[in-house]
């Protein structure tokens, strides 16, 4: 089943240039790929158009083949619960702590309290944060505030993740950790989509690569095919 489709998607932004020229291509549900290029190829910008915080210029972005063109005003925040993101500014409550961050989704998806408690722990255990459950996001190092953003968008087990250079400011060791858990969210039924210019670790993972250039979709690389 195709989850996630790109049909001659250009994207202009306002005065700029184009940051991705008819770009297209599907992802299977279950899926886990990687976007890789230089900076300014449109990696982000993708990701964004997957997330609706902005939208195409041209050509058409469908989710379980329905047009998200057709999803208007309040019935974004409603896509948007399906899109788990994992973006550099994570856009933590400072005044929340790192439970009740990583809880906010379940919350919002009316999951009943004693499964929340359950689902937020497991999770941040999962992310090396067992510890700082009452921690405010001021009282985190960069890296631990990162997880926090990570464990936010995979709590309540969206069928789509986007996660833009989800380990840019992590150490190798938890790197290697948080994509071993991004690898982990197929089998529970979330098509993973990663922004990445860490092609050492890319390769490592052996997964299925989208290559940008300038904007324009230049190479689909098959997991058998990496080691070249
Ligand atoms: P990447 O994530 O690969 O670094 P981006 O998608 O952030 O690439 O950017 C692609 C191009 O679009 C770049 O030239 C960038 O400067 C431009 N761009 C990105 N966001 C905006 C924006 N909000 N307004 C204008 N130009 C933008
Ligand atoms: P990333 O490294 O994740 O691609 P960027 O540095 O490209 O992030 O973008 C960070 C923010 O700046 C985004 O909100 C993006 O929309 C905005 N932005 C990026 N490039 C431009 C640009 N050329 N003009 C205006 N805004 C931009």
């Amino acid at each position: 089943m195709t989850l996630l489709r790109f049909d001659g998607v250009a994207k202009r932004y306002p005065g700029g240039h184009e940051a991705l020229v008819d770009v297209s291509f599907s992802v299977e549900a279950g899926e886990m790929l990687f976007i890789t290029g230089h900076s300014g190829a449109g990696k982000s910008t993708l990701l964004r158009l997957v997330h609706l915080s902005e939208r195409p210029s041209r050509g058409a972005v469908l989710v379980d083949e329905r047009n998200l063109a057709q999803v208007r005003g309040a019935r974004v925040p409603h896509h948007r619960r399906r899109v788990g993101t994992v973006f550099q500014d994570h856009r933590l409550l400072a005044d929340r702590s790192v439970f009740d961050n990583v809880a906010l989704p379940l919350v919002i998806a009316g999951v009943p309290r004693a499964e929340i408690g359950k689902r937020v722990r497991v999770t941040l255990e999962k992310l090396g944060l067992g510890g700082r459950e009452r921690a405010l996001p001021a009282q985190l190092s960069t890296g631990e505030q990162q997880r926090v953003g990570i464990a936010r968008a995979v709590v309540a087990q969206p069928p789509l993740l986007v996660a833009d250079e989800p380990t840019g400011n992590l150490d190798p060791q938890l790197a290697a950790e948080v994509m071993q858990l991004f690898a982990s969210l197929p089998a529970q039924g979330t098509t993973v989509l990663i922004a990445s210019h860490d092609l050492a670790l890319i390769k490592r993972l052996r997964r299925r690569v989208l290559v940008l250039d300038h904007g324009r979709l230049v190479d689909d690389i098959a997991p058998e095919d990496l080691a070249a």
